[in-house]
């Protein structure tokens, strides 16, 4: 039975990015997979000149750890920063899509909101502040900025990140910023002035909120922090795995790899899979706790990528488009990678990431790839205006049965049942994104907080 320090359990940007901080602190670590292949969500593929993206397109440098992995990372993955030219969000409304304004004069014209809305935000620093710790996100929105904001603003962002509801998810779990905006500064806009007016170090400022991915897409990620890690310390197709405690604060980790069985005994276990994995892979975890841990419903989602090889001079700049729920359209939204990143599609061409299904509409993942095919073709002369009869030339379909975690009321239940074991099981770390966020910069700073407590 081999001995180690760490073993880690799912090999995706969680479970890499923490293997990689331990390694550079010359821990033995162990990261077992139970795929043939490491980055879990993450995979980029190559068809020609195209760059598809299957999982996540782009992430948001929201904490210095982000920057901070790709300048570990340097001389092997390049972080890229979208373009200043597609900086514009757009958001179909009545046939057409209207650009999010982003100042003040463009907030004033905007055809998303009502007039009543506009005037009504004026005051918004003075309205009342609530007191509903489960008050979903679109009532919050609805209460403190309006319907209309709800419908074209809230709705379709959390189309585009989480796949949900927004009358589903409760603004301290799904959108905890915001909330503690409210809390905080009793206002949206007093808060978002008085955290502008925080004083900020140099590591804050590396924090930039720009969007990124990695030169050549995620992928690229994953294999420089899998050159860093060693294959030696990767296992993939590692099967059936079970963890157990063995009675004096470590752990029994036991899989089998080409059909034999293999044991190796850890002082430490991190798990970064999903949530519905852990039953099978803790059974000596009580059916209680398990239950509260594995309580949570991953959003289907149906992405597409979609290559056009001669725009004809169609170039639409801008990050992408978002579908309001309202608008009853088959998609959630439209990202365009090819302008905000290079290289991702051939000269005069471009690639777009088609989204559909999440949490309003799960049986679209049962859709035929003719069909899906269908609404793009579709989609590309009904909302990006090619001309009629216009087809891509080239389209991936990904289905991911199990893509977006819904953070919805449970998810106290289940960080609960995850100190509780914290409590009992000191050298038992449960993380992934069945807890703090879902966002590839999220991941990214969870994984560099479980390596520093190890
Ligand atoms: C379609 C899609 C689009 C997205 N778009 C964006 C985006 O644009 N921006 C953004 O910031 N985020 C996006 N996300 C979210 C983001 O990609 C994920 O939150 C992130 O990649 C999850 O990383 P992870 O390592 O925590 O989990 P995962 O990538 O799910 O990795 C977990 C790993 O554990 C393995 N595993 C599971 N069970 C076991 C087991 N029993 N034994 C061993 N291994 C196991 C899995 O095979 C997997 O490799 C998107 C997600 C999806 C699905």
């Amino acid at each position: 039975m081999k001995e180690q320090d760490i073993v880690i359990i799912g090999a995706g940007i969680t479970g890499l990015t923490c293997a990689f901080q331990l390694r550079r602190k010359n821990r033995g670590v162990t990261l077992l997979e139970c795929k043939d292949r490491v980055g879990g969500q993450i995979k980029t593929i190559k068809v020609d000149d195209f760059t598809f993206e299957s999982g996540p397109n782009t992430g948001v440098v929201k904490y210095p750890e982000v920057a901070e992995l790709f300048e570990q990372l340097s001389g092997h993955c390049e972080m890229e920063t979208a373009l200043e030219s597609s900086k514009r969000r757009l958001i179909w409304k009545n046939d057409q899509f209207c650009e999010l304004p982003s100042g003040l004069m463009s907030a004033i014209r905007t055809p998303l909101f009502t007039w009543y809305d506009k005037f009504r935000i004026l005051g918004e620093p003075w309205r009342a502040k609530g007191e509903d710790p489960n008050e979903s996100v679109g009532a919050l929105a609805e209460r403190r900025l309006g319907k209309s904001y709800v419908d074209y603003a809230v709705d379709p962002f959390l189309s585009g990140v989480y796949a949900g509801d927004p009358y589903r998810l409760p603004a301290r779990l799904a959108l905890p910023r915001l909330y503690a905006l409210e809390q905080q500064y009793n206002s949206f806009i007093r808060g978002s002035i008085a955290k502008a007016r925080i004083p900020k170090t140099e590591r804050d400022r590396k924090a930039t909120k720009k969007v990124f991915s990695a030169k050549g897409g995620f992928s690229m990620l994953v294999n420089a922090l899998t050159e860093a890690i060693g294959m030696e310390n990767i296992i993939t197709s590692a099967k059936d795995i079970t963890v157990s405690p063995d009675g004096k604060g470590g752990w029994d980790v036991c899989y089998v790899k080409n059909d034999e069985q293999v044991q190796i005994h850890a002082m430490h276990v991190v798990t970064t899979c999903g949530a519905y994995a852990l039953p099978q892979l803790l059974p000596f975890v009580d059916s209680t706790c398990m239950s509260e841990l594995s309580n949570l419903y991953y959003a289907p989602i149906v992405q597409m990528g979609v290559g056009i090889r001669d725009c004809g001079g169609n170039q639409w700049q801008a990050f992408g488009g978002l579908v309001p729920s309202c608008e009853k359209k088959n998609l959630l939204g439209i990202l365009f990678p090819s302008a905000c990143f290079q290289e991702r599609a051939p000269k005069n061409g471009a690639t777009f990431s088609f989204f559909i299904g999440g949490i309003r509409h799960p049986d679209y993942l049962m859709k035929s790839d003719e069909e899906l095919t269908g609404w793009v073709n579709d989609s590309l002369y009904e909302m990006l205006r090619y001309p009629l009869g216009k087809k891509a030339d080239e389209i991936r379909i990904f289905r991911h049965e199990k893509a977006i975690p819904q953070y919805e009321v449970t998810t106290d239940a289940r960080l609960r049942a995850i100190d509780q074991l914290k409590r009992q099981y000191p050298t038992l770390t449960i993380a992934g994104n069945l807890r703090d966020g879902i966002g590839m910069g999220d991941r990214i700073k969870q994984a560099y907080d479980v390596a520093a407590q190890i």
